[in-house]
Formats: C-alpha cells, structure tokens, sequence
C-alpha cells in the first residue's frame, strides 16, 4: 500500500507528520489527556515500551517545553489541518516546519543544557529498541518483563540510587505516572496476540507497582478480551478508580483500548516484586480475599469462562464471578475529531510527507538486507547466518 493511500486511509497518520509526530499513537494519549488530566501534578514519568517515541515526545513536550495540548490547541490545529487536508493542497513550509521540528528535537537532545530543561521533571522511556533522542528524556534499552529492569530505572531517575542500600520508600517509589503501550509483533492470529499481549500489559503493570508512589497512575494498553473484566478486578486491588477508555484516534474497528488507573493504594503489607511477579501463582488470589470488599460497586459481569485470558489470569482463583469488575468505559477525543476508520478524500496533487521518524533498528532489518543482496525478492532465497 502506498504511502498516500494511507494518508487517505488513516487521517491520523496523516495529521501525525504533519504535526512532528513520530507516530499516531501520540493522539492517542492526547485524547487520554484531555479526559483524565493525566499530567497534573506529574514530574517523574516511565514511558514503558516507547519506540520510536511519539508518547515521550508528548511527554517532553507537555512537561518539559510546557506545550499545550488543550482542547482548544488541538482544535485549532485540527482546523487547520482538516483545511489542508480536504481543500489545499499542503504547503511546502508545512511540510519543511513538521522536518525542521524533528531537527529540533534531536539536536535539542544533543546540546541539551540546564535551560532547556526543566530539572524538576524527569522522564524515562524504555524499550527493547532504541530511540532518537527526545529533549529532556532519559532514554534505556531494556526489557520491562525482567526485574533488572527496575533498578536500571531508579537509577536513571535518580543518579544517587543505590539498590543495596537504598531502602527507604521515597527512593523505591518515587514515580507519579507510568504509562505503556506496549505492543508485541503482531502475529495476526488473535488469540495468540491477545495472550502474548496481556503478558505485556503484566509486566507493565508489575514494575508500575514496584516504582509508583502512593497516588499515582497507570495507564496501559489493552486489547479487549473475553475475559477482560479479571483484569480490571485485579487493578482495582491496587487503584481507587479504574477506567477503560477508547481515544478517537484508536480504531474502533480494533481490539485495543485504554486502562487508566487513578490514585495508587498499594493493600497494606504489600511488597512488589519482579522476582515473583503477579499474574503467576495465587498471590493474587490471597491479595483480593484480604481486601475488605475492593469491587463491590458494580454488578458481576455476565462473560463466559472459555477465553484465553482465563490462562492469563490464572492467579484468580477460579472464573469464579466474585472476581470479576466491569470498568467504567469511556470514549475520549472530540466528537468533531477525525474517525481514525473512515477513509478521507485527499486533494488532487496531494504530496504525502515521508514519515518523521524511520525506524532506527526494525526486527526485519537483517532480511531486507539479505534480499536485497540476492537480487530482491526474486533472487534466489537466503537464509540468515
Ligand atoms: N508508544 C510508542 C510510541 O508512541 O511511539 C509505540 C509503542 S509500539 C506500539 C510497541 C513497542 O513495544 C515496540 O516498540 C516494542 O519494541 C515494545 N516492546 C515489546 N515488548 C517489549 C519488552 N518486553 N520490553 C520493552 N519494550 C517492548
């Protein structure tokens, strides 16, 4: 598919690089912004698996260059954008304003000095791929599901951390919001993704509770499940509020939604731990029977126990519906907003933008490589050394 039948298809992939934006995925967290506020009060934030980037740059842009992403910036830009889109053709500076911010973004993070950033907020992304330096964010290679990980992140957030001798409760938790949209490399066969996926969002989940201070927030992808609803019991162990939302910008075609978990009230006695984790054994079986009553708001969930988040969730003690929590679904992103399925007509003479972050190290980058080297995709196959 050509890159302008996608800007044609998928408004926001095209409102991505016009903007500066390194993917769409950054709308996304706009929209749970603008509903939930997520950044009030926020100075220490973990982007958990953040390539190429596009949350951190919301991030760096919000709390470290004080941009605005109100209602009222976004639908102003939207304006402006949607004009283009649908009637002119796009100019040349829009195009070479979006290049230039990229520029600026890199070349920000390389000459970064005390001026441009804000010494009061500390940001750190992390994922198995590397990123492009964003201004005022702390960038580490790593693997969230393995516990090294998690002194690795005290660390960068505070240089003077020492896992050894570091015991006290600020030091080990001292995180106001940790956000993950972690995704695995789609297989296509939905099951599989929804598991694979889910193992994601535990690992996410488990080193928010070992870094998050008292009060503060998760926010991570999901994809929808038969049996989802285990999951949101579980998170209401630990937060006073949780919510599913679905941005306008994700399609409502897809799987995929929000949790947002509000005000974190670890149970009294409770010690996370990467080492042993939730999501295997029945710790937390035992952590929601000493709850008082933790999700006693709403009625039981009708769902049927065959899913495969059955497997998932397994630290429950049986599907048995005492377990189960319906969260509070929210659609956010204006109304107005563009729908991220509908398919846009796009000027004739169109010039679609290239996009403004290529990936730096694709998993598929070595077979590309080899195929080339043998005469493209009709050359003689090659396997990989
Ligand atoms: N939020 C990102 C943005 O706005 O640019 C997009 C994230 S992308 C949908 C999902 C990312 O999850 C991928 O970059 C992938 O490398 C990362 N990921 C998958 N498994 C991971 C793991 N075990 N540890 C760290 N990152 C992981």
């Amino acid at each position: 598919m050509g890159k302008s039948s996608k800007d044609k298809r998928d408004a926001y992939y095209r409102l991505a690089k016009e903007q500066g934006w390194r993917a769409r995925s950054a709308f996304k967290l706009l929209q749970l912004d603008e509903e939930f506020n997520l950044f009030e009060n926020v100075t220490r934030v973990v982007d958990l698996c953040a390539a190429p980037g596009s949350w951190s740059q919301v991030l760096s842009r919000v709390l470290i260059k004080n941009e605005k992403f109100g209602r009222c910036a976004w639908e102003d830009r939207e304006a402006q954008f949607r004009q283009r889109m649908l009637n002119l053709i796009p100019s040349a500076s829009s195009q070479e304003d979006s290049q230039q911010e990229t520029k600026q973004d890199v070349e920000m993070a390389n000459t970064q000095d005390e001026t441009t950033a804000r010494p009061d907020v500390k940001i750190v992304s992390i994922d198995l791929q590397p990123i492009s330096p964003l201004p005022g964010v702390i960038t580490l290679r790593a693997d969230i599901t393995h516990p090294a990980t998690v002194p690795l992140l005290l660390k960068a957030l505070d240089p003077s951390y020492d896992p050894e001798t570091s015991t006290n409760q600020q030091a080990q938790h001292p995180v106001d919001l940790v956000i993950s949209d972690g995704a695995p490399d789609v297989t296509g066969l939905h099951d599989l993704d929804i598991y694979v996926q889910s193992q994601l969002l535990f690992a996410a989940l488990n080193l928010a509770l070992c870094v998050l201070k008292p009060g503060g927030k998760f926010v991570a992808k999901i994809f929808r499940g038969r049996n989802v609803d285990l999951l949101y019991a579980q998170l209401k162990v630990f937060f006073e509020k949780v919510h599913v939302a679905k941005p306008r910008s994700s399609r409502a075609s897809s799987v995929e939604a929000f949790i947002v978990c509000i005000n974190f009230q670890p149970p009294e006695g409770f010690k996370a731990s990467l080492e042993e984790p939730l999501g295997v054994g029945s710790r937390l079986a035992e952590l929601q029977e000493q709850q008082q009553d933790p999700i006693s708001q709403s009625e039981p969930s009708k769902a049927d126990d065959d899913g495969i988040t059955e497997v998932i969730l397994e630290d429950l003690s049986g599907s048995d519906n005492k377990n189960r929590w319906i969260a509070p679904f929210i659609a956010c992103g204006d109304l107005s907003a563009f729908d991220s399925d509908a398919s846009y007509k796009l000027a004739a003479g169109h010039v679609s933008l290239p996009p403004v972050q290529p990936p730096t190290a694709p998993p598929y980058k070595r077979a590309i490589e080899l195929r080339r080297q043998n005469g493209g995709a009709y050359g003689k196959p090659v396997v990989a050394k």
